[in-house]
């Protein structure tokens, strides 16, 4: 048994304090804010296989400076004087490239059905519960264009050996009859789905306190002593020390500045959205949930309410909601859903939420090599919540010194 201090209390250092906590390490959570509230609070909630591919990728790069231009566009970056931001610019078009595509789809792949295979495995688990649903995923198209695209996506999914098909209109009225919606077609993917991840966190926080786990809250980590080669002890805003075996920092978009600290290089930038929910109405009546393949666009049903979510803001740690882009979700959503008609004070929960975004698009998991105590766990970007349950368990094998289940080479720490 090992005492573990993990800090960062969001979906990846939830996870990692259940994992370890069921394989008899003492765990204590330290967060600088409320348990829950940061990147892992209004997302989509999503559970995507679908996403094989990596954020930087060759679509991005095509539409970047069209996107760039226009003011309304789902992905924009703000530019300012910043030598890390202009390296991240330069890293992440670097990879912009079919050869990197190709080079992490096995791997994406292969982590996201590992996750999803956790989270239906703990479904069933006595110690929370959860709303996890199996419900697949729509990517919603109004131009032949993008249809096609999607078509191609869906083929290569299949060739992955994930399940998907092409929907024309009557498809989606079968598979959603309560609703209606102006678009051509849609991709499906079956392997998908949603979970509603801040009341997942606060269940799996609720188990743990009561298991005797110690949660800090308003407690932001400011000093680390080092001491040769190991991690001595962490000091919090107020002056207080806590001293544990292992440290496992899962700070996030916060994570990069941190990682100086310990002589490592992960160049990391937040990727601003935004999200809002709707109540339900007869127009929200659906079930699937949904991506706006044009507009970028992620909107998830739950049962009494609709939460929409995007946009992409590369804006380093600035969370101001910016409402011409909030309205620009809203817009395209009432472009697609018929008789949908949101205003604006039919809006609840309005939020922004900073992913934290490599210019890869891929995590960082990993045990530091100069100390040999520091595991550091983040740059989820879009799939953080997909990733949650992996990521515990990677971590989780990492604490003891075990061969994680699937290979994690390409997340390593020191690939930068
Ligand atoms: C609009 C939007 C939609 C999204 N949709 C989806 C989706 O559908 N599916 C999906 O899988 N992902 C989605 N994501 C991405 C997902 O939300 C993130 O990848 C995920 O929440 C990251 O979790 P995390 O635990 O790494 O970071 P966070 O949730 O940000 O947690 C990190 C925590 O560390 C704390 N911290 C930082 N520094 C310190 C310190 N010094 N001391 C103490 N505590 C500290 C922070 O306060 C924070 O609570 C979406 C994101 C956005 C913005």
């Amino acid at each position: 048994m090992k005492e573990i201090a993990i800090v960062g209390g969001g979906i990846s250092g939830l996870f990692s304090a259940y994992f370890l906590h069921k394989s008899g390490h003492k765990v204590t959570v330290l967060e600088s804010n409320k348990i829950g509230v940061e990147c892992s609070y209004g997302n989509a909630g999503l559970i995507v296989p679908s996403h094989f591919e990596a954020l930087a990728n060759p679509g991005v790069l095509k539409k970047g400076l069209k996107w760039m231009l226009n003011p309304n566009s789902p992905f924009f970056l703000k530019p300012r004087f910043d030598l890390d931001l202009v390296k991240w610019i330069f890293r992440f078009n670097s990879f912009c490239t079919k050869k990197h595509v190709e080079n992490n789809k096995y791997f994406l792949r292969d982590i996201s059905l590992y996750s999803t295979a956790l989270y239906k495995e703990l479904l069933g688990n006595e110690d929370f519960d959860f709303d996890y649903k199996n419900t697949g995923l729509l990517m919603m198209c109004k131009e032949e264009k993008t249809l096609l695209e999607e078509e191609h996506l869906i083929k290569e999914a299949n060739e992955l050996g994930l399940k998907g098909k092409i929907l024309n209109k009557e498809d989606i009225k079968k598979l959603e009859p309560n609703a209606s919606f102006d678009v051509l077609g849609a991709a499906y993917y079956e392997d998908d789905g949603r979970v509603q991840p801040y009341d997942l966190i606060i269940a799996i926080k609720n188990y743990l306190e009561s298991e005797g786990v110690v949660f800090k809250e308003d407690c932001k980590i400011e000093d680390i002593n080092l001491s040769g080669s190991k991690i001595d002890s962490l000091v919090d805003d107020a002056g207080t020390k806590y001293v544990a075996d292992e440290y496992i920092f899962a700070t996030g978009v916060f994570t990069a500045n941190i990682a100086k600290k310990f002589k490592l290089n992960i160049p990391m930038q937040g990727g601003k959205g935004f999200s809002f929910i709707v109540k339900k109405n007869d127009a929200l009546n659906f079930s699937t949930p949904m991506i706006l393949a044009e507009e970028k666009v992620a909107i998830t049903p739950y049962d009494s309410y609709v939460r929409f979510a995007g946009t992409m803001m590369i804006c380093g740690e600035d969370k101001t909601i910016v409402d011409r882009r909030v309205n620009n979700i809203r817009n395209a959503s009432n472009n697609y859903i018929n008789n949908s008609n949101i205003q604006k004070s039919d809006m609840e929960d309005l939020w922004a939420g900073l992913r934290p975004c490599s210019p890869d698009g891929i995590p960082y998991i990993g045990r530091s090599k100069e100390f040999s105590n520091l595991i550091i766990a983040t740059g989820h970007a879009m799939i953080g919540i997909s990733l949650g349950p992996s990521t515990g368990k990677i971590v989780t094998s990492l604490v003891n010194e075990e061969k994680p289940e699937i290979d994690i080479e390409k997340m390593n720490l020191y690939r930068f």
